[in-house]
Order: C-alpha cells, then structure tokens, then sequence
C-alpha cells in the first residue's frame, strides 16, 4: 500500500478516529499517524495500550481526559511548536464527539498549528449509515441532561425540529428517555442502535412506546446505545371548505378519471377517510352532470 499521508508530520495535530468495537474499523491511516506521531495523547491510556499494541504500535501515550484537557493542551500546543506531532484518540471513535478534543483543538488552532483529522470509526455516524432513516440533515444531540427538568427542555425544544436527531444514552437510562420522548415529542418511531459493529449488534425499531415496551421485556439492557428519533412529521393540512375543495376535486379530474385513486389520493393528503373523499367526488361528479 502506497503510505503516502500516513506519516505524521512535524507541528501537526492529529485527531484519529478509532474503532467502536470491531477492532478491525482501525483505518490504514490512522495505524500509520500513531506509529510515526511523537506523542499520542488518550482518553484513557490502560484502554488505549490495548489498541496500541494489537496494531504494533509503540509511541509514547500520555492521559488527556475531560478533568485535565485544558493543562494537556497547553503542553501539547508547546510541543507541537517546537516541531514535534502529537495524536489525539479517545477511548473509542471520533475525539470531540460526547468525548475530550475540543479544547486541545482550540489551543493548537489559536496558537495557529494545524489540526488535521484522520477520520474513521463514530457511533452516530455508523447509527444512522444503517437507519434507514432521512439522512440529508440530521441533529447530534450527545447524552442528554439526566435531570427532568432539562431533559424536558432539551426534547421540547428538539420537538419541533424535522430532522433526524441523535442521541448517546446509558443502557440504564434508555427506557426512561424512551418514556421522555414518547410524553413531549410524540410516539415517535425511533431506531435504537446497540453494541454496533460487535458481536451482538442490534437494531429495534419501531414508534417510541415499541421500543420502550421491547426494552422492558429485556432482563438486563447491555451495551453501548445510539437512539435515532424521526424528526417532526409534516403536518397534514386541513381538509379545506366544501366549496374549496369541490374547486380542488374539479382541477384534478380531468388528470384524475379514477374515482378510487383520485380519493385515495385526497384522504392521503388530508389524513381522512378515502369513504368521505369518494362521496365528496361523487357529489361533484353528480352536479357536473347537472
Ligand atoms: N466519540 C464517540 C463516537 O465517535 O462515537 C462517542 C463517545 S461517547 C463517550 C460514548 C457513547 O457513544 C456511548 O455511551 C453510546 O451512546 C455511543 N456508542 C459508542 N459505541 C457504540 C456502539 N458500539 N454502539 C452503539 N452506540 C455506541
């Protein structure tokens, strides 16, 4: 394999992306970053010697964790601007995401270094690759707030957003933020990812109360877990004043001769009955003959 841009180069931060749990997510690339950086700084470093040294690789590890991210930055930004590189990786997937990375990234960009990601593995991403859910815009929501109060802002707030929204959850909280979404956003269907990429990867999809009622019938909830919530359905409009809609139904027949599928059509559109659409086009129909 060509290595070219798998060597680390001087002055740069890296922020590798490591697997969420098949270990065999670690890209070329970021193999190559690790092996050749001057320090790779890691959430947790027990964690990391154990990925380090699956993939060969023996650079120098120091801790970079939410409680010391401010003093490690500034002794990373140091470093990087006497020539050498360093690496940031988190215990698993993308650094910055519900994980330490933002500050470091800050220091080194303010003290004009360059940062340069070395994408790969991310839990949400992964989620909503497999979702089958709209994906051209999408809301990462992280852990939400543990405390009602919050919390209820938090998916009130999210209520009236239409597109997909992410969020990282404990599996000890699931079935309450099930409940949450269900009491201020609405049943709405949900895709709820767990232990992706592992041995026992599941995906439950369903309205909210489903997979809450699925979740409740597990003896223990293991894992790792991706909650995907549709975003806020379009609202249907009202079905219009008689009038209105008889001067509806009179623009779409000549393009619509099926009674059927003209009302099936309406009743769609307006979320009622296809029997009340069928009668008011029939009615139509009558005084056109009229
Ligand atoms: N930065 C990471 C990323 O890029 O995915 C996320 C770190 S955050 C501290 C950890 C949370 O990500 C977990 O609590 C869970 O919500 C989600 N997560 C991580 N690995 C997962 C997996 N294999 N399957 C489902 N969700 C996962």
């Amino acid at each position: 394999m060509d290595d070219s841009g798998c060597k680390a180069e001087k002055g740069v931060l890296y922020i590798v992306a490591t697997p969420i749990g098949h270990l065999g997510d670690m890209t070329y690339r970021a193999v190559g970053i690790l092996k050749t950086v001057d320090v790779i700084a890691a959430e947790d470093t027990r964690n990391t010697a154990r990925l380090l040294s699956h993939y060969d690789i023996h650079t120098r590890l120091i801790s970079c964790h939410e409680y010391n991210e401010s003093e490690r930055a500034r002794q990373i930004v140091e470093q990087l601007a006497s020539g050498q590189s360093a690496a940031l990786v988190s215990d698993a997937g993308t650094p910055g995401l519900s994980d330490p990375g933002y500050r470091i990234a800050c220091a080194a960009i303010g003290e004009g270094l360059r940062v340069a990601p070395v994408p790969g593995a991310c839990a949400a991403v992964a989620a909503l690759s497999a979702a089958a859910l709209p994906l051209d815009r999408f809301l990462f929501a992280g852990f939400p707030p543990k405390k009602g109060g919050p919390l209820r802002a938090m998916l009130e707030d999210l209520a009236e957003r239409k597109e997909t929204l992410v969020f990282y959850e404990s599996p000890h909280r699931i079935v309450s933020l099930l409940e949450s979404i269900r009491n201020h956003m609405g049943d709405r269907y949900v895709v709820l990812a767990r232990e992706l990429t592992k041995l026992y990867e599941e995906f439950v999809r369903g309205s909210a109360g489903e997979v809450e009622a699925a979740m409740r019938k597990k003896e223990k909830i293991r894992g790792e877990i991706t909650l995907l919530v549709s975003g806020k359905p379009d609202e249907k409009p009202e079905i219009p004043d008689p009038e209105v809609l008889e001067a509806e139904i009179l623009s779409l027949l000549p393009d619509n001769p099926s009674t059927a599928r003209l009302a099936a059509m309406l009743a769609k559109r307006y979320n009622c009955s296809k029997n009340d659409m069928y009668q008011a086009i029939l009615a139509v129909k009558s005084r056109m003959e009229t």
